[in-house]
């Protein structure tokens, strides 16, 4: 597979044609962002992490029949993935109340939900990803009534397949982002909805079950330090990171080893 040009690049990712049309490059970088791009850094070992757990996460969610881009990671930093057309929204589920669901309502932050909820926001930067509702989806044409419902199904089976996961090695999944996309598939002739992007702690916010330790990109948004080894954490509980890694905190450029497991 032969890298061409860069087609995008986005706050934590690039994506790279390639020699097949219907597939590119997804390259991770270190960069974080929060608060609409206000607050940025870069994290090294950032994205080598997010890259191994996401293709993880991935790879469990197909073996449980959930369709997604992922065809196979190439290397540290990147993923040959399907080229999809990107909808417009980000797709939210929720199991226990934080962020901008406990500031929006005044809901007791940690409030555990009785059932998750699902939220759309509209991904638009200068408008800061405002929550929409199905209405506005269907008014502006965002998404079509059939494949919302397709969305939602899909995105709650994530859910408790996700949770499970985490559930299993000690992690709450209180939140998460979700992106979908439209892929053309040639030998049904039609196109085809798909989970796109990437599921990782900048994506998803994961507490430790007893003492709630925040284990995900919160670290960066609150200050709270240690940032890397809440992602280094994760990686370590899913089972695909040695124990000796050891990745330094925030810094600029510095070379970064890493091990994985060979799978
Ligand atoms: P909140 O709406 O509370 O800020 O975020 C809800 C969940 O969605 C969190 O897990 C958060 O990480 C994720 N999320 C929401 N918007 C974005 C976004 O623009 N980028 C990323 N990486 N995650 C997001």
């Amino acid at each position: 597979m032969q890298k061409g040009k860069k087609i995008y690049e986005g706050k934590a990712k690039i994506i790279y044609a390639t020699n097949d049309k219907d597939l590119v490059i997804q390259h991770f970088k270190d960069d974080a962002t929060a608060f609409n791009n206000l607050k940025k850094a870069k994290i090294e070992g950032k994205g080598v992490l997010n890259n191994r757990i996401s293709e993880h996460l991935l790879t469990s969610l197909k073996n449980c029949g959930i369709k997604n881009h992922l065809i196979k990671r190439l290397n540290m930093r990147e993923q040959l993935i399907k080229k999809v057309e990107i909808i417009p929204i980000e797709f939210i589920v929720r199991n226990i109340a934080t962020g901008s669901l406990s500031k929006r309502l005044g809901i007791q932050e940690g409030t555990k939900l009785d059932n998750p909820l699902l939220e759309y926001c509209l991904k638009n930067d200068d408008l800061s990803d405002p929550i929409i509702s199905k209405e506005h989806i269907y008014a502006f044409n965002w998404s079509s009534e059939s494949e919302i419902k397709e969305i939602d199904k899909l995105s709650l089976r994530v859910n408790d397949i996700l949770s499970g996961m985490f559930k299993a090695i000690n992690i709450k999944l209180v939140d998460f982002k979700l992106e979908y996309g439209k892929y053309w598939n040639k030998d049904k002739d039609r196109f085809e909805l798909i989970l796109a992007d990437e599921i990782s702690p900048d994506t998803c916010r994961l507490w430790d079950e007893k003492t709630e330790k925040k284990l995900d990109k919160d670290r960066f948004r609150k200050d709270l330090g240690n940032i890397i080894q809440g992602y280094q954490e994760v990686a370590r509980r899913l089972g695909i990171m040695h124990e000796e890694t050891n990745i330094k905190e925030v810094s600029f450029s510095r070379p970064t080893s890493i091990k994985f497991k060979k799978k």
